[in-house]
């Protein structure tokens, strides 16, 4: 009998950009390559989702006016479910736009406040110009080397996180990160993962693929059922140590 896991894929018709679609498609094709009977569930304004069947969840970036078509359903709507989800051990990845809805707030460049889910213990500003270029972070989520994650960043806001958030996703290495200053990169808060990376992220990023696909699995198994097969990431790696070089080189 093969392990299931239910993907719910929040707004993907508003929350796409930079390909952002694409890190529910590694993680579809990942889940099927894992020997996994995946499902995944597009879920729009409007729509209902039982979170509480429900094992990863991934919400996309956006520009300011994606955000406010969507951030009544995502606060008042889906908010409080997805949040108790997330206290029972949801996995979540959460990128740009959607990342800084699921903090306290968010803060455009035209002074309006959008009031965001407070899963994470954190606050966003814009601020004057735009954190825009290639990133290379060196997480502490896992031990084995490489732990390096590449992305592309485009973001107004600058986002800071409180005493409430476990971890950065990571170090800045190369890139601008949550603030152009702390050298943070994204947040983390149980199984819910938020980041600035654009890419898409997962493709490039197979051990955080992974990860995320554990985070799920454990949810409906427990840590004993959250056991992953070990797959060839040639492919991926060499997109992954590109993408760095490419990042080494445009800051030079
Ligand atoms: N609109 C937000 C900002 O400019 C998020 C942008 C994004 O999702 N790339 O910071």
């Amino acid at each position: 009998m093969k392990r299931q896991i239910k993907i719910c894929h929040l707004y993907p018709e508003i929350l796409n950009l930079y390909g952002d679609r694409g890190n529910v498609i590694a993680l579809y094709r990942r889940c099927l390559w894992h020997g996994l009977a995946v499902h995944i569930q597009p879920v729009t304004v409007g729509e209902a989702v039982d979170f509480l069947d429900t094992d990863l969840v991934f919400i996309g970036g956006g520009q300011d006016r994606e955000q406010a078509a969507i951030y009544r359903d995502l606060v008042e709507v889906k908010g409080p479910y997805l949040l108790a989800a997330a206290e029972q051990g949801m996995a979540i990845l959460a990128v740009c736009g959607g990342f800084q809805l699921l903090g306290k707030y968010y803060r455009t460049q035209h002074g309006e406040i959008m009031k965001g889910v407070g899963l994470f213990d954190a606050w966003t500003e814009a601020g004057r110009g735009r954190l825009i270029g290639d990133v290379v972070l060196e997480t502490d989520l896992w031990e084995e080397e490489p732990r390096t994650i590449v992305g592309f960043e485009n973001h107004s806001g600058r986002t800071f996180l409180g005493e409430g958030v476990k971890q950065p996703l990571g170090r800045v290495l190369q890139g601008f990160g949550n603030d152009g200053a702390s050298k943070m990169e994204g947040a983390v808060s149980g199984n819910a993962i938020g980041t600035y990376l654009h890419g898409s992220l997962l493709p490039k990023n197979p051990r955080l693929a992974d990860y995320l696909i554990r985070c799920g699995l454990e949810r409906r198994y427990g840590p004993e059922g959250s056991y992953l097969t070990t797959l060839n990431d040639e492919l991926e790696y060499r997109a992954h140590q590109a993408a760095a070089q490419r990042a080494v080189a445009r800051r030079c």
